[in-house]
């Protein structure tokens, strides 16, 4: 099957698809805008430190197992993955820290029957979704209306929130925040999301969230590698201008204002950037959609180990955690907001850990669209403030630090061209989830294709991973088809 396949992007969606069509025996070229691979996940570099740029936790690791196995390898050849027992640090003004830990059966959970009950009920849902809907397109009325027979689905469907959901059932304020706080990785306040997305906490419960050695960058290291062994064929600082499309075929891409042809192409960059500024005007027309909230991000070299037992996750919950969920729904800039707080040594050995340490600090903010202010010098100073008193919480101070590196939205929009700055994409309200999302294939123009979180099933490693498998799927069915004729 020797077609020829551009990809534009080589974020996670970009590259999974690539092997998986270079697997397939295609001629896969990518062109990625920036100097570096990975899209969100590029590492970055401060002070002679590696900082994961997004994505730290390895979620769903059942799903990177299955994504090696997709393409004839063994992860464990390449990743060197370990167990932890304790998902997160929860850090809370004037109160002792505490475990949150991955066995609900765990003694610490013996008085939350109803937090075990909700985890056990959403463990079921995901499964049942996961093979039902995230592992397929949803673009043709048969998978629809098969999906519509079955009960399940319509339990699925309800107004509730995550919001409405977890604080009716957990009881202790404590777990009740740090529940909440996961469900925000869909890149919503818990307000806004709808209730069948419980099962991202859940889901920690029920695969764990694994320590990868060397980090996410590892991860996108072993893709690399296989990307050159399959013979994929790299092009970086090449950001594709334009996507030729003529009768409702796609033929190539526009790169230095020369055009490179192609059989198929395939947009890993944002959906709407794409249909907004890459295709040609009657091939992009598209919804209206509402977008995720986006991140500020502070990287941290400090010059002491953490004073505490902190682990690699830890959730500083903050001063007034509801107050904040509205701040951020109404594009208000936050005052104590919750912070996720990275800190890769956490496992290092006295012997491994060197004089100075990291830490990186997550804040979601709202997108440039949604947000009531600027990023003026004035809001960056106090978003810093804010991160040096999560910090004091567990014994760093301003004296600490040897280095510091911020990342605000404009960033998001500027070097990854993700609409509005919003760092998880396309919301997931429901009208945006499932069949209502973006699809792999484009519904006009033969051979352009999406991948990517702006795509179903969505945002997330291992969603864009099961996107990547959809997409790969799809075309080489299209091809198969196209022999037959
Ligand atoms: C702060 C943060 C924390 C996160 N944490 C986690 C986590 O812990 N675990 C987890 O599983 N997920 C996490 N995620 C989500 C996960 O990182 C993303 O869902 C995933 O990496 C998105 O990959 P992608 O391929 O869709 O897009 P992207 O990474 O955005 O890749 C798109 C690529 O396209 C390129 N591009 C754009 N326009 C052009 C053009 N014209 N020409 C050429 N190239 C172009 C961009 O430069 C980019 O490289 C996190 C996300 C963020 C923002």
């Amino acid at each position: 099957m020797k077609k020829k396949v551009v990809v534009i992007g080589s974020g996670v969606g970009g590259l999974c698809t690539a092997l998986y069509l270079l697997h397939a025996g295609m001629e896969v070229h990518v062109y990625e805008k920036n100097d570096k691979v990975g899209g969100v996940i590029a590492p970055s570099y401060l002070s002679g430190n590696t900082f994961e740029q997004s994505a730290t936790m390895m979620i769903e690791p059942e799903q990177y197992r299955r994504f090696f196995k997709g393409i004839g390898k063994d992860m464990n050849d390449y990743l060197e993955v370990s167990e932890k027992e304790v998902l997160y640090t929860i850090i809370e003004p004037n109160k002792a820290l505490w475990k949150l830990e991955r066995r609900i059966e765990s003694d610490a959970f013996e008085k939350q029957i109803e937090y075990r009950n909700l985890v056990t009920n959403y463990q079921k849902k995901y499964s049942f979704l996961n093979k039902q809907l995230l592992t397929k397109p949803v673009d043709d009325i048969c998978t629809v209306l098969a999906l519509m027979r079955k009960k399940e689905t319509w339990s699925m469907l309800s107004k509730n929130t995550c919001k409405k959901v977890i604080s009716d059932v957990v009881s202790d304020e404590s777990l009740q925040k740090a529940t909440l706080f996961q469900t925000l990785y869909m890149g919503l306040p818990a307000q806004l999301l709808p209730a069948i997305f419980t099962s991202v906490p859940a889901l920690s419960h029920a695969q764990g969230i694994p320590h990868i050695k060397g980090g996410m960058s590892a991860f996108l290291d072993a893709l690399m590698a296989i990307f050159r062994e399959f013979g994929g064929i790299l092009h970086l600082h090449a950001p594709v201008e334009r996507i030729l499309a003529h009768s409702n075929r796609v033929c190539g891409v526009v790169v230095g204002n020369k055009p490179v042809f192609s059989d198929i192409v395939i947009s890993n960059a944002d959906y709407c950037y794409t249909m907004d500024k890459l295709l040609p005007y009657e091939y992009g027309k598209r919804r209206n959609y509402t977008h995720s909230v986006s991140v500020y991000i502070l990287r941290l070299v400090l010059k002491k180990k953490a004073p505490c037992v902190l682990t690699e996750h830890n959730m500083y919950l903050g001063e007034n955690f509801e107050e904040e969920m509205n701040r951020l729904a109404e594009g208000k800039f936050p005052q104590t907001p919750p912070i996720y707080i990275y800190y890769p040594d956490s496992g290092k050995t006295e012997q491994e850990s060197q004089v100075s340490t990291c830490i990186q600090m997550v804040v979601r903010v709202p997108n440039l669209q949604n947000a009531k202010f600027s990023w003026t010098t004035e809001k960056k100073e106090r978003m810093q403030e804010i991160c040096y008193l999560a910090l004091a919480e567990i014994g760093f101070t301003k004296d600490d630090v040897i280095n510091a590196e911020e990342m605000i939205p404009e960033e998001f929009l500027n070097k990854y061209n993700r609409s509005n700055g919003a760092s998880f994409g396309i919301a997931h309200t429901l009208m945006q989830s499932g069949v209502f999302r973006p699809q792999s294939k484009h519904p006009d123009v033969k051979d352009m294709y999406f991948v990517g979180s702006n795509i179903h099933p969505g945002n997330g490693v291992s969603m864009v991973m099961k996107g990547a498998a959809i997409t790969a799927k799809e075309i080489v069915k299209a091809c198969l088809e196209q022999e037959k004729i």
